[in-house]
């Protein structure tokens, strides 16, 4: 089989090229059936939710050994830190052109002392623009913002969209307490608009400690919890009409979306007999198309992808590794070789991406 997979990409090669396995000026219906089958490469790949961490930071990545296993936070931090070599080497190794890098998470969405939080933010924010900087190229970032006061997290995002060359935010899930639907983010939510930047929901643990988790201590974190709370937090921005008042606010998911993909029939068709307490102006699968994009970070699925492709649209795909937690070769292999259309590669490995996020180098 591989084999013959190489022999394919050999031939493919070849025609990309303009050498030739044409024979009489065509190509024999059997070789055309298999070079229909093979899978190039995607031209470019871009990868949006890739981490970082600074030593000010790491009491709060703490927060986050209490859903792994023993050690495992201790060992990320090596690899979470370097911006050096050891990060462009194995970007460089497995294709990746350019990552949009982000602090860690909890970071200080956790810090009860908001003006704290609200000056490590900008320190973080600063030091990796200085990486970018060095390498601009490479990487661009996402604003780590201290939600504990909206005001200071909007105008933090526009200093860094507008002064440090960010993409858009990073937010690791609520803040003490509120999501981002709670009305006193909308002057977060007209800066977003204003900005035309995404914000990224990255999954963090809630408020309290649900008893449906009760002595399952895997099941709190990334196997399960997370994808709960975050793809809760993304409906709660759905029902209560953050999306009709701000329309223009796009709001990124990772892990394939969060299971939200395969709900999409379900939300609607339950929706119309569900008890509301805010209107809406369209069904909730309109939103989630319009207003919400995903990455594949965590989730080297084919069928998970076909999904996300047919239920979200092939234009809210797009490709992340979750560097360091997650294994740059294995995704990258993935998604070279996913069963999908070279035009659906190339948008979800980089074309979404750029285009959301107007990353015009590449
Ligand atoms: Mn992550």
């Amino acid at each position: 089989m591989s084999d013959r997979r190489n022999f394919l990409r050999g031939a493919a090669a070849s025609v990309v090229a303009g050498t030739s396995l044409l024979a009489g000026g065509t190509l024999s219906a059997s070789a055309a059936s298999q070079l229909a089958q093979v899978k190039l490469k995607p031209k470019r790949i871009i990868a949006l939710e890739e981490h970082f961490m600074l030593p000010e930071f790491e009491g709060y990545l703490h927060e986050t050994q209490q859903n792994l296993k023993s050690g495992l936070v201790d060992k990320v931090v090596t690899p979470l830190s370097d911006f050096g070599q050891r990060r462009l080497d194995i970007m460089d190794e497995h294709g990746i052109d350019f990552a949009v890098l982000s602090l860690s998470g909890p970071g200080v969405q956790i810090e009860p002392d908001t003006n704290k939080a609200v000056r490590l933010a900008r320190y973080a924010n600063d030091r990796l623009a200085a990486e970018m900087q060095k390498r601009p190229t490479r990487y661009g970032g996402f604003a780590h913002l201290a939600m504990q006061d909206p005001q200071a997290a909007a105008d933090e995002l526009e200093r860094c969209v507008r002064q440090l060359q960010m993409q858009g935010g990073m937010i690791n899930g609520e803040t003490n307490g509120l999501y981002l639907d709670d009305r006193r983010y909308d002057v977060f939510w007209q800066r977003v608009e204003e900005l035309a930047v995404p914000v990224y929901i990255h999954p963090g643990n809630p408020p309290d400690y649900p008893h449906m988790y009760a002595n399952h201590p895997e099941m709190w974190g990334p196997v399960w919890s997370w994808a709960a709370e975050t793809c809760s937090h993304a409906l709660r921005l759905v029902f209560s009409g953050t999306f009709d008042r701000f329309p223009g606010a796009k709001i990124i998911l990772g892990h394939m979306g969060e299971t939200l993909p395969i709900q999409i029939w379900r939300l609607d068709s339950r929706y119309k007999i569900a008890n509301t307490k805010y209107e809406i102006q369209h069904l909730p699968s309109w939103y989630l198309r319009r207003n919400i994009m995903l990455t594949t970070s965590g989730v080297c699925d084919d069928a998970a992808l076909r999904c996300a492709l047919d239920s979200m649209g092939e234009h809210n795909v797009m490709f992340s590794v979750d560097y360091p937690f997650e294994d740059t070769k294995t995704a990258t292999d993935w998604i070279r070789n996913a069963n999908i259309s070279d035009s659906e590669r190339n948008k979800v490995a980089w074309e979404n991406a750029a285009t959301l996020m107007k990353i015009q180098h590449l």
